[in-house]
């Protein structure tokens, strides 16, 4: 029975070698100096303190599994929303909602086009899956319509789009998306992430909800995250009732958590302090993009919680001097090279305090 070329260990299929592991934001600053976390765009705030007391009353019934249709939260996030609660499927944080689109609507070769500076997980999803990465250039920093819809070939399958985009912050007017959309075939999955649509307040932005439910090919993805809940890992799609059904067909029987979902019912219901988030971000991400230009730094126009910062290209002044200076002070921001911008440093809107911090500690590193 045995064969000489048989491996001496399991193998993973093929692919999975070639998949760069996410990198999370740093969380750490040296010994004794304050930490300031600034590299995963939570929220500066912390928690609703509803969410905090929901999270505390369920822990003493954490032995009962939880609903395995997040019922609940489901229909907390449709009244919100005015939507129809069997249009939701929620997921462990919207990374996991992003993996399962890629695993069931992707099989091995077919194509998966996503933009140059877009979120890092789509990538890691789309090969995870056996697909192929497609990858259009942006211009100015930000998607481009025409090039997207270049790009389609009779195997795409999908189309992820984060608006607003992470990490530049930018985003497409809503006739700019209805525009992508109309020149998609009907086949291709439209994806729109909308994992930032909180802290948007356009006009002409929209985060989805109207193209979802005007189309057969378009999902809308949010995310708990970036509003005080990273930790509970909570996302959702808005989606037409045919990929609702084919997501609950590849998704965990209790994919969502008993904390994670009193948690979200309870946020969901805190609209005073989504108000006070949203305001705080308003107030603190336009005092830093003045700053910031004061300083002689460039930064991409955002409407997101962050900002994306520039350096000088000289090696003195680099991003990554600037990201040693700011880390060894305890303000620790994201490094992008595997965006494709070696010398930018992400930096998530925070409190008061981190933010005059990390104004007054460049504006030191920029005379050094
Ligand atoms: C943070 C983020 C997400 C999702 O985060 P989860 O914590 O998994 O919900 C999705 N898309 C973008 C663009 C993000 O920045």
């Amino acid at each position: 029975m045995s064969n000489t070329n048989a491996p001496t260990r399991p193998q993973p299929k093929p692919g999975v070698m070639d998949i760069d592991a996410y990198v999370p934001g740093k969380s750490t600053a040296p010994a004794g100096v304050k930490l300031h976390k600034l590299s995963s765009n939570e929220n500066p705030l912390g928690p609703s303190p509803k969410a905090i007391a929901a999270a505390r009353e369920v822990a003493g019934k954490l032995d009962i599994y939880p609903d395995g249709t997040a019922r609940r939260l489901r229909e907390a996030l449709a009244e919100a929303h005015g939507l129809n609660a069997a249009n939701i499927v929620c997921s462990n944080g919207s990374d996991e909602i992003l993996g399962l689109l890629a695993q069931t609507y992707l099989s091995p070769g077919d194509e998966a086009i996503f933009t140059e500076h877009a979120f890092m997980v789509y990538k890691i999803y789309v090969k995870a899956a056996g697909g192929t990465p497609v990858i259009v250039k942006e211009r100015d920093e930000r998607a481009d319509v025409d090039a997207i819809l270049a790009a389609v070939t009779p195997r795409t399958k999908i189309l992820f789009l984060a608006n607003p985009n992470n990490p530049t912050g930018t985003y497409l007017p809503f006739d700019e998306i209805r525009r992508l959309h109309a020149g998609l075939p009907p086949h291709v999955l439209f994806v729109l992430d909308a994992a930032y649509a909180e802290f948007v307040r356009r006009n002409d932005y929209e985060a989805g909800i109207e193209l979802v439910s005007s189309s057969d090919n378009v999902v809308m993805t949010r995310t708990f995250s970036k509003l005080g809940l990273g930790g509970a890992r909570i996302g959702w799609m808005y989606a037409p009732l045919p990929i609702v059904d084919a997501i609950n067909r590849m998704r965990g029987p209790f994919n969502v958590n008993a904390v994670a979902i009193e948690a979200g019912i309870a946020a969901v219901h805190d609209r005073a302090y989504l108000e006070l988030s949203v305001t705080h971000n308003e107030r603190w991400r336009t005092w830093l993009t003045e700053q910031f230009t004061a300083l002689g730094l460039r930064v991409t126009p955002s409407v997101g919680n962050f900002l994306l910062v520039h350096f000088p290209e000289d090696g003195r002044h680099s991003a990554a001097a600037a990201d040693a200076y700011l880390t060894e002070r305890g303000y620790v921001l994201r490094a992008v090279t595997g965006y494709g911008f070696p010398n930018a440093l992400r930096m998530s809107v925070g409190t008061e305090e981190a933010n005059r911090g990390v104004i007054d500690a460049l504006s030191e590193f920029l005379k050094s």
